[in-house]
């Protein structure tokens, strides 16, 4: 173990009932967590051995299986502020562009109170639902567009600190309102005039992050209709040259692609693979309307896949034709997009249903095993994390502790044996079976009202205790 660590962490040992180690749920299995918030080591408990190893760093999580924290690796935080909102339908009116008038309304609203209000109660909502790490999808970032101030994207930061949750602030580069238009009203609030301006910003921002390791950056092209496709092909030479992950927004409407082709000659997605060097550092959101041999050659070139599916119904884009691109369903990330509702089970089982809802199919997204529970898994974990360029989604060395503390007395996994757990969590689970999470091993309840933690030392049940388990949490 190392020393304790400058911000106060602890190294700590975990011993849940269950631990996911990749293959399945293991009993016996101790996490060994170091000071600076990251897995030691795996140690597994002989069968029958006795259970004499206790150190004063022990926690025994009796009636809990442990899971990675969730990835939410798409996220725009400030739209939790449209929940309720833009769900009344006047003759006409119901599509993805009445919405984004909606969201319009709210971000000439903002001020930087109101943006970190917004902010920390949507990544609070992320850690209730098990979410440990997101990647911020950050375009809202002046106050005032004249002075292009930028004082909105530290107050995200900030919001991920107190929250707190792992955050890997996507920057956004957002130059035009639309293809050869010029930004206007409550967009002049995102604008990025020169990649010059924009790399600038991120230099600032890198020497701002949190210094436990728990912030850091990525690069973003908006989509098509705000960077043109030579600002976008800058913007990822330099994003791949510094070493950093690359998103875009890519084919969620129709009339982006119809927008697109008029002027290149081409549909979004050809444009980038005949223009960039695609590879696993590059994450397109939701692909809806992307042609399938398209699909399959940027996930055959590494590319990830950021599917939104509760937010891709809740605006009626469409579904991504997934089930027609085996290889995809192994670069899937998951992303809660607007936040109109914030459940990660939610959109991993909605990730398949919307497959078997649109193919008539069931297992549209299963494994070479024939297993749907574990392509969910990868996409709410791993996947994000791979899109992200994070040490996280797996409970193994190396990685960070970010995991989730799943409640096996929960009602609605009553009944779940361990080599059922996974599916009747993904696909049953409720948010409240989700008892407690972990960011770089710091521990906080689900429901808990204000940021407290629990102290490290304990963990997310404090044994000794041997209180009763919890029910539905907050
Ligand atoms: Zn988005």
């Amino acid at each position: 173990m190392t020393e304790p660590h400058a911000d106060g962490g602890r190294a700590q040992v975990l011993a849940a009932d269950l631990t996911w180690t990749g293959a399945g749920f293991e009993a016996g299995v101790r996490v060994e967590i170091d000071a600076a918030g990251r897995i030691a080591a795996l140690a597994r408990r002989q069968p029958g051995a006795g259970d004499d190893a206790v150190g004063e760093n022990l926690t025994r999580l009796p009636r809990r299986a442990l899971l990675p924290g969730f990835v939410n690796a798409h996220s725009h935080a400030f739209q939790r502020g449209l929940r309720g909102l833009g769900e009344t339908f006047p003759a006409a009116a119901g599509d993805f562009w009445s919405w984004r008038e909606e969201m319009y309304a709210l971000v000439a609203r903002l001020y930087e109170e109101r943006l970190y209000d917004l902010c920390l109660a949507a990544f609070r909502e992320m850690r209730d639902a098990g979410i440990t790490a997101v990647g911020e999808f950050h375009y809202l970032h002046h106050h005032d567009p004249d002075r292009l101030d930028f004082v909105f994207d530290e107050v995200v930061l900030a919001a991920a600190a107190a929250a707190p949750i792992r955050i890997v602030l996507l920057e956004v580069y957002y130059a035009s309102g639309g293809i050869g238009r010029p930004l206007a009203g409550a967009q002049r609030r995102f604008a990025t005039p020169s990649p010059d301006l924009y790399w600038r910003q991120m230099d600032h921002l890198a020497g701002r992050l949190a210094a436990d390791g728990s912030q850091s950056l990525g690069a973003v092209a908006h989509s098509i209709r705000a960077a043109t496709p030579a600002e976008i092909a800058a913007l990822h030479a330099e994003a791949r040259r510094r070493g950093l992950p690359f998103h875009m927004h890519v084919e969620e409407q129709r009339q982006e692609i119809d927008a697109c082709r008029a002027a290149y000659g081409e549909r979004p997605m050809a444009l980038l693979l005949d223009g960039l060097e695609i590879s696993d550092a590059f994450t397109a959101v939701h692909c809806t309307h992307t042609e399938p041999a398209h699909l399959e050659r940027f996930v055959a070139a590494g590319g990830n896949v950021c599917v939104c599916p509760l937010t891709e119904a809740n605006l009626g884009d469409g579904i991504p034709p997934l089930a027609a691109v085996a290889a995809a369903r192994r670069r899937l990330c998951l992303g809660s997009d607007s936040n109109a509702r914030i459940s990660m089970l939610e959109e991993a089982r909605w990730l398949e249903y919307a497959q078997r809802l649109a193919g008539e199919r069931r297992g549209a997204l299963r494994d070479d095993a024939g297993r749907v529970g574990p392509v969910l898994l990868a996409a709410a974990t791993s996947g994000g994390a791979r899109a992200l360029g994070l040490d996280g989604g797996e409970i193994a060395a190396g990685r960070w502790a970010d995991l989730v503390a799943v409640d096996l007395d929960h009602p609605s996994l009553a009944g779940a044996e361990a080599d059922s757990l996974l599916d009747a969590l993904l696909l049953g689970g409720a948010d409240g079976a989700l008892a407690a999470s972990c960011v770089g091993g710091r521990w906080r309840q689900a429901g808990a009202q204000s940021g407290a933690q629990t102290d490290a030392q304990t963990g997310p049940e404090p044994a000794a205790a041997n209180r009763p388990p919890r029910g539905e949490a907050g």
